[in-house]
């Protein structure tokens, strides 16, 4: 059967083709040729479109659509929906359309949804599909109630949805993210103000340089650091205008071009210096520069500088080096050194001054336990060992002296004080303490000690001498008693007690001279004096116990006058005790000789002898008080040790020297004074000018 193609089938496409090619005798439509004209007007014009188009037509709502429209309901309906009844096509979504296409057929009119949710199943899964369609009436009078069908215009939206859906959520998500970072921005500006009160807290500052532009950018408290107040916080690297290189301290300001020498080598590096302010006032800087950018040579083009207020700090370290200057100038003016000895380790730490007591050097010595006790005498080792550890184990402070060995030779001896310190269980932990050089003070002992020993030989001796004259006075007296006037004996007796008295008397004024020297109670009656008056007065002093030994005595005086200042008594003094000890310490019949000349602006005496002499370890010895030497005070004629030293003081308070010499025992001696000569064309006149010197002239 062939049947003839209607107009309104013609075109269309592939759909237009499939419709006309269709068998339409099985459908409820029928043949198209029958299909009323408002029908057959619809499909001419959805055929012809190429917007998506689909018919539900008639009491079945057979379905129609377009090319437009395949694509939308998927293979799953296309083609074979062609025709077929819209409750079997669409039962899938038929809970949705069905009412809407309901509505529409029963004359209630069309229906306009946008963007409406109908999930359909195609390309084999379920598609969240959305629309926006109309259902149209479609009128035919020859159907119940007027109504043919239904026009469906539709685009399918999903997209647009899609896009939309997106975009809402872009939307909450930008809402989300502005959100975010409003709170991350509080966050950070709340951060920021903990860094800017870490800042202040910290006496901070910080600062960029840029190198290229010339430029510096000042943090807040870096200005308030420097002193400076700049509202745009910008300033000039190099030149006259460096507000940095100005601030800086003028004896650090070398340091600048040094800083920029590190930046070229390292990412970070320390910096200190010292800025002066604008008020005046000087601070300490402390920070470290760090090169945020580098060029293609890798030069800095930019650094962060931060620095800190160190001034407290730097004081302090300053307060403290003063005090382990001034404990080191305590030490080392003690002579002292300090040490501590850590017991677990068995380490020793030595101050500097310690090593130079002991006669060693960091260098070449170690100071351990055992090599310090190897520098200790051997005799003074076990003694010192057992009472540091006796005072140890009693808890006690621990006083020592010992001697030591250095390394060169030398000895001294070492004052020890030490303690220790103890654990919760009272072991000891460390011990520390000093050690000071008491060589001297050791000697001053000594010394001390010989005095006192010299002192008590000294009264021996006084009081055998005194004694000696009594026994004869008292014989005289005796024999006196027993003697007329008259008798020629008497004048033996006279004789007798004239010596012995003038002999302690002689005993007794030394004595007495002593004590006045030592108490600085000498009065001088000084005068211009001829040396030769003076020395003929000491030779007739000494002249009885010359003769007495038969001694020959030479005098070799200068032949025009020489003349001192001086008390003549004094002095005559002197020479008489030098003349005296040599006739006592040369073998009877020796020689003295005195000469005297002037030289030097100095009356110069010498009273030489052919003596026992003095051995070469004795000489500094007998002008000390009580000076004897042993071998001669043993001598007969051996006397206290008090003439050298009383004429040894006397010489000097006339600002004179005397000094004695010998070759050794048995070689004779030689005793050599100096006397400043009196200024010549000054008083003339030899009378007696009473003067005092010595401390009674303040007095
Ligand atoms: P002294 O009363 O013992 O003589 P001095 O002070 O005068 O005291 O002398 C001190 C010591 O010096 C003497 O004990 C003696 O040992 C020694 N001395 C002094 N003069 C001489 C001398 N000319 N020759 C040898 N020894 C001397």
């Amino acid at each position: 059967m062939t049947t003839r193609v209607p107009d309104f089938l013609q075109g269309g496409g592939e759909m237009g083709a499939l419709m006309r090619a269709h068998d339409w005798s099985r459908s409820s439509l029928g043949a198209p040729a029958d299909w009323p004209q408002s029908l057959r007007t619809v499909v001419r014009l959805m055929l012809n479109t190429g917007h998506p188009m689909y018919i539900w037509w008639g009491p079945e709502l057979a379905c129609l659509y377009n090319d437009a429209y395949r694509e939308s309901i998927g293979p799953e309906r296309h083609p074979e929906s062609l025709g077929r009844p819209a409750r079997e096509v669409w039962a899938e979504i038929w809970p949705i359309i069905g009412p809407q296409i309901e509505h529409v057929m029963s004359g209630r009119g069309a229906t306009w949804h946008v963007d409406q949710l109908v999930p359909i199943t195609r390309h084999g899964r379920l598609d969240d599909v959305y629309w926006t369609y109309s259902y149209s009436p479609i009128d035919d009078d020859a159907s119940p109630g007027g109504i043919g069908g239904v026009l469906v215009v539709c685009t399918e939206t999903t997209k647009q949805v899609q896009v939309a859906q997106q975009l809402t959520l872009e939307r909450d998500r930008l809402a989300q993210l502005i959100t975010e970072r409003t709170h991350a921005f509080d966050a950070m500006r709340a951060s920021e103000a903990r860094f800017r009160a870490a800042l202040k807290a910290g006496r901070l500052g910080y600062w960029e340089t840029d190198l290229v532009a010339r430029t510096r950018t000042w943090s807040d408290e870096a200005m308030a650091l420097f002193g400076l107040s700049r509202p745009d916080r910008k300033g000039k690297v190099g030149g006259p205008d460096d507000e940095f290189v100005a601030a800086i301290h003028p004896d650090d300001r070398h340091l600048v071009a040094h800083y920029l020498e590190l930046a070229q080598q390292l990412d970070t590096f320390a910096a200190d210096y010292r800025v002066v302010r604008s008020d005046g006032t000087t601070l300490w800087l402390s920070g470290r520069g760090a090169v945020t950018a580098r060029g293609a040579e890798g030069e800095p083009l930019r650094l962060i500088s931060v620095m800190a207020d160190v001034s407290e700090q730097r004081q302090a370290e300053q307060l403290l080096a003063v005090e382990r200057e001034r404990l080191r100038l305590a030490l080392s003016a003690g002579h002292m050194g300090a040490y501590e000895l850590d017991i677990a380790s068995d380490t020793l730490w030595w101050s500097p001054e310690t090593y130079a007591l002991f006669g060693v050097t960091p260098a070449t010595f170690k100071p351990t336990r055992e090599s310090v006790i190897g520098l200790l005498d051997p005799e003074d080792r076990p003694g010192f060992a057992k009472r540091r550890r006796l005072a140890i184990n009693e808890h006690q402070p621990f006083f020592d002296e010992f001697r030591l060995r250095r390394p060169d030779g030398s000895r001294v001896w070492i004052g020890y004080r030490g303690q220790a310190e103890y654990d919760p269980q009272g072991r000891p932990v460390r011990t520390f303490g000093v050690v000071m050089d008491i060589t001297e003070r050791k000697k001053a002992e000594q010394v001390l000690r010989d005095a006192g020993r010299e002192k008590d030989d000294f009264i021996a001796t006084l009081s055998h001498e005194l004694r000696n004259p009594l026994a004869p006075i008292r014989n005289a007296v005796n024999v006196l008693q027993h003697l007329p006037p008259d008798d020629a004996r008497v004048a033996w007796c006279r004789d007798v007690i004239g010596r012995q008295t003038a002999q302690m008397a002689r005993l007794l004024d030394d004595l007495l001279d002593v004590s006045r020297l030592t108490r600085g109670k000498v009065t001088l009656r000084v005068q211009r004096l001829d040396a030769a008056t003076m020395i003929a007065r000491a030779i007739e002093i000494a002249q009885p116990v010359i003769d007495g030994a038969g001694h020959e005595l030479l005098v070799d005086l200068p032949e025009q006058s020489v003349q001192v200042q001086g008390d003549l008594t004094r002095l005559a003094q002197v020479f008489s005790n030098v003349l005296i000890n040599s006739a006592k310490y040369t073998p009877p019949g020796g020689t003295i000789a005195v000469r005297a000349f002037a030289r030097d602006a100095a009356l110069v005496v010498k009273v030489r002898d052919t003596g026992i002499g003095i051995a070469e370890e004795h000489i500094d010895r007998i002008f000390d008080m009580f000076g004897q030497v042993e071998s001669a005070s043993s001598h007969a004629q051996g006397g206290q040790g008090i003439g050298l030293s009383l004429a040894r003081r006397l010489v000097e308070l006339h600002g004179g020297t005397i000094e004695a010499r010998s070759e050794g025992v048995g070689k004779g001696s030689e005793f050599e004074i100096r006397l400043p000569l009196a200024r010549s064309g000054g008083d003339d006149a030899p009378t007696a000018q009473p003067a005092v010197v010595g401390q009674e002239r303040e007095a």
